[in-house]
Order: C-alpha cells, then structure tokens, then sequence
C-alpha cells in the first residue's frame, strides 16, 4: 500500500529531498544550495565515519564488508562457477567514493555520443564535456599520485614496447593507450566528493544533512513523488517531505530497490515480494551493467610492492609528509585498446597493480608481485537488481550475469586481453622483475584453460549501472532530464541512470551526470 502522510511531521518539509550521499548525491547537494533560496536535505542511511582507512588511498580494500559498507555479494553467477561475487558498495557520508580506487576517467568521447544517440539529448561529448571540466576544475581535483610504484614506470614501457602508444592526458575524450591515472587526492590523502563538494557546502543554512536515515519508501500522491519515508538508526520512522521534488542518488542498487518497495516497477516481481504496484515502469531494476575483471597475478622480484606498504616508516611517510606507498590508488596505470583494429575505440581495459589483488580484496598480500587486471570494457552482458521481500532491510538480488552475452564476446575479449596482458608482462623493462605467474599460471594456455581462470577468479571491478536508465523506449524508467516516467517531482541522479557503461571508470561520469542534473534542476 502506498504510504499515508504523516501531517505531524509536516515541519520538516524542505525545496528538495535528496536520498543518498555518494558520488551522486554530494554533488547535487551542494550544487542546488548554492541557491540560499533553495532548502536541501540529504539523508544518507550511513554514517559519518572517521575511519582512518577512508584517507589513507593503498587502505581501500580493508574498508570491505566493515561497517561502512552495504556487505553485498551477488546471487549465484552461472558462468562463474556460481560464485557469488563480493560486491563492495559505500555505506557512509560519500557513498561508495569513501571506500572506491581514486582513478577519475572519463572514459571515451564516443561513449556519450552513443547515449546521445539512443534518445538522450543533451549527453553528448559537446554536452558533457563543460561539466567533466566545471567539477575537474574545482571541487572533484585531478592529482598525480605522489609516488608511484617503479613497477608501474615498468608497466607504462612495457605496454609502449608492445605497441600501446603513450596517453599524457587519458582524459582528452580520446582515451586509447596507457597511461598513468589521475586520481582524487589531494596531500596523499582521499579527496572525493564527500570533501570537495559537501563538506564546504555544510556550513549553509539551507542545507541539512542526515545520517543513519535509511530511506524506505518514497511518498505519492496522485502520482506526484511529495516526501521520503526513512527510518532511522533507533528503528523509528519519520518522513520528510518535499516542496518541490525527491531525488534519488541511492547508486545502481539502492536506487531501484528503493523505487520497488515504493511500488514503482515491474509488477510481477513486486508482486511476489509482497509490495502493492503502484506505478508500473517494466524498467525498474532492469538493465544491470558491471564490468567484470580478470587478470593475471605475478610474483615479483628486485623491487618493493605494496605488500610492504604498511611498515612503520611507510606509515609515518604517509601521516607525516602524505608521501610514500600509503598514498597509492593501487590502479596506477591503465591501457585501453582495442582488441581489434577495425573497431572505432578501445573496447580492453588493461589494469596495472603494483600489489597481488587476491580474493577479491579481501586477502592481504604476503609476496611481493603485481596484479594486471583485464576488463571488457563495453560488455554486452545485462542483469537485474529485484527486491526479495517488502522489509526494506531485505537486501535485493543483485545479479549482474556476468558473461551471458548470446556472443559471447564479453568471454572472447577477455580471453584476449589475457594474452595481451602476458605478452606485456614479458616486454621490458618489466620483464626483469618477474619471478613467475601465479595465476593462472604458465600451464594454463589453451583457450579452454583461461576459460577456467576467467571462471574461477573474476571479480566485479565495482560498476553497478543502468538499472534506471535514461532514454526512450519501453525499458527506460528517466527522461533525458532525469525525471521518472510517468510521475511527477522524482528524479534519479546517480549511475543508474547511464544507458550504457562508459568505457573507463563511473565515479567521474556519475559526478558529471550530478553536475548536469543541478543544471536541469535550476533551469
Ligand atoms: C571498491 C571500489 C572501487 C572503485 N573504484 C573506482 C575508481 O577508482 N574510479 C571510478 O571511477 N569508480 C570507482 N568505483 C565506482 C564508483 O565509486 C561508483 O561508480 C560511484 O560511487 C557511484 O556513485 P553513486 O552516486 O551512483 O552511488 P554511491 O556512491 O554508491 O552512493 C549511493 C549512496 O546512497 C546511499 N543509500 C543507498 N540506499 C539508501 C537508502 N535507502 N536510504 C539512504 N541512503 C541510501 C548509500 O549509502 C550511498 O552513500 C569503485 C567502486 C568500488 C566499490
């Protein structure tokens, strides 16, 4: 049923109700109360945390399943092995950007032509572009890591030894070949949009922010989105309401499980879980796009890793003078290729790490030796995220099937950039520093054999998007303004709404859509 009002607490009615504080939700935030006249409020079902491994970059990975993060994993992947796969997301002031790699890319000028042409006027690379550059400019800063690893000096060569030309800027809009990335830091420490964007923006009056609000519903009225009902970390509820609009910047999980329990979906699976459908949308959840990772792990010698990152002096380094191995992003280097010369842009990330990245994270690198990681950058694979039950503390499934492209090209270009990667490994001057592969070992080489690899040990490279995505057609759930189809005053601003992957990372392109929504929001 849908829910009914609560006058009594009619006193909290703000301009603009916005659900989640990450990439998304920080932006718009603090873009719309630039205007003193606009009164924001932002809840978050996180908390504010001061967890030193939120600042400290190479600390990342430590961050998963603590208390800052939703502990997800998805269901069963088929062609995984059924694995289900960890899948990290932020549960903190700064969403997901708390605990994510730092590498800020746009990925490819054609990525947003693309969306242009699947409906979404207004998100070309023309379009686009001054708003990359507006956050790049100011509150979103591009930095260089203080010190990468020498490995990494080796990747780069190595790559331009087997034919990858050198990228300077891989954010030109034109992003194939290697390079180093840029990364969201400042001083050797985390800078991402919890502190670029919101917390300068705290100190007006017009902007509320709340914490350990998990929102769980949203409020209609004669199909106009007016409020938010949340609960709060006591497990009482209250709702606030909206003036003029609610916008959902919950990220690609959170958002279309909040609009399911708000009876906002397809009817069938909110049927099942016990929610009344209140406004059919057959796109609601649909849609899921991650890019899946693979890669080669390889012992190392002559030189060190981040696996000696944390002695004391490496720590001292850091919280002294913000330099040293602490303040790797661990992703210090990327290529992007393309698999095939008649294709237009890179369709292959290559993901140099000077560390062993090994389940999924979650273990602590023993030996010395590095990770490169392999991506299909444009996968054709498409899942769902659906609620389970009506209890909003019913985690959804989350199932991104993975490598179940009819062509399996997503598998092919995997399965070539292995190959890729090794024959990388093997150029110098990188080559003088392995000791052997690890994983999947030399052995493996038929095409049979890195399936297995592919199968055991892939991972997410953590971008969830698409599950409301904005466009045109049937499955669209936003208009090219961001607005839910078919209600009025809700929006979605965050990676959900992307039509399709960028071919590089999601944080600086969802940071983009925010920009551009502020935009639309003051027009
Ligand atoms: C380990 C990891 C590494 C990554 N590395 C990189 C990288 O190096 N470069 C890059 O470009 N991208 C990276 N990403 C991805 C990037 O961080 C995300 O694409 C980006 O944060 C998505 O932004 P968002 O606003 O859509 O969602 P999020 O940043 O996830 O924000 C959503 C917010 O909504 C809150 N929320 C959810 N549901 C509710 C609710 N019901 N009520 C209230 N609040 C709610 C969440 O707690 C969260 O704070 C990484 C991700 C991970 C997990």
């Amino acid at each position: 049923m849908p829910r009914a009002l609560q006058p009594s607490y009619a006193r909290a009615v703000q301009d603009v109700v916005i659900v989640g504080a990450g990439a998304a939700g920080c932006v718009l935030a603090a873009r719309l109360s630039e205007d003193p006249g606009t009164a924001v409020l932002l809840l978050e079902a996180g908390s504010k945390s001061r967890k030193l491994e939120i600042r400290i970059p190479a600390a990342f990975s430590k961050l998963f399943r603590s208390e800052i993060d939703w502990g997800y994993s998805t269901v069963p992947q088929a062609e995984l092995d059924a694995r289900e796969i960890v899948f990290p997301l932020g549960r903190v002031l700064g969403g997901t950007t708390a605990l994510n790699a730092m590498m800020v890319l746009r990925g490819n000028r054609a990525d947003y032509d693309d969306w242009a042409a699947l409906g979404c006027d207004g998100w070309s690379w023309a379009d686009v572009e001054p708003a990359f550059a507006r956050s790049g400019a100011g509150p979103f800063p591009l930095a260089e890591l203080p010190d990468r690893n020498p490995l990494t000096e080796a990747f780069v060569q190595a790559a331009e030894a087997e034919g990858i030309a050198f990228n300077p800027d891989l954010n030109s809009g034109d992003n194939e070949g290697v390079g180093f990335v840029p990364v969201s830091q400042r001083r050797g420490r985390r800078f991402g949009v919890a502190r670029g964007y919101l917390q300068p923006a705290r100190r007006r009056g017009n902007l509320t922010v709340l914490t350990d609000a998990l929102a769980t519903s949203v409020l209609l009225e004669d199909g106009r989105a007016v409020g938010v009902e949340y609960r709060r970390a006591d497990g009482s509820t209250a709702q606030a309401l909206a003036r003029r609009e609610v916008v959902l910047c919950a990220g690609a999980i959170g958002t279309p499980h909040l609009l399911q329990l708000s009876g906002i979906g397809a009817r069938v699976p909110l049927e099942q879980a016990g929610v009344t459908p209140v406004h059919e949308l057959p796109g609601v959840g649909w849609g899921l796009v991650d890019h899946l990772a693979s890669g080669l792990l390889v012992l190392t010698q002559g030189v060190e890793t981040l696996a000696s990152a944390e002695s004391l002096r490496n720590v001292l380094r850091w919280a002294l003078r913000g330099r040293g191995p602490l303040t790797s992003n661990v992703g210090e280097a990327v290529a992007f290729v393309r698999t095939d010369p008649r294709l237009s842009e890179p369709d292959l990330e290559l993901l140099f790490a000077p560390v062993l990245f090994q389940e999924e994270g979650l273990k602590q690198p023993t030996e010395h030796g590095i990770t490169v990681g392999v991506i299909a950058l444009r996968p054709r694979s498409v899942g769902d995220v659906v609620l389970r039950s009506s209890d909003p503390l019913v985690p959804p499934a989350i199932d991104p099937r993975y490598l179940t492209d009819p062509g399996g090209e997503d598998l092919a270009t995997l399965l070539t950039g292995l190959r890729l990667a090794r024959r990388v490994v093997a150029q110098r001057p990188l080559a003088e520093h392995i000791l052997r592969e690890l994983l999947p070992g030399d052995e493996a080489q038929s095409d049979d054999e890195l399936l297995g690899h592919v199968r055991a040990l892939s991972q997410t490279l953590y971008h969830p998007a698409g599950t409301c995505r904005m466009g045109t057609g049937e499955q669209a759930v936003v208009d090219p303004l961001l607005r839910v189809r078919g209600l009025q005053a809700l929006r979605v601003v965050d990676a959900s709404v992307m039509p399709s992957l960028p071919s590089g990372h999601t944080n600086w392109p969802t940071v983009m859509i925010a920009e551009r929504a502020a935009e639309f929001m003051r027009g």
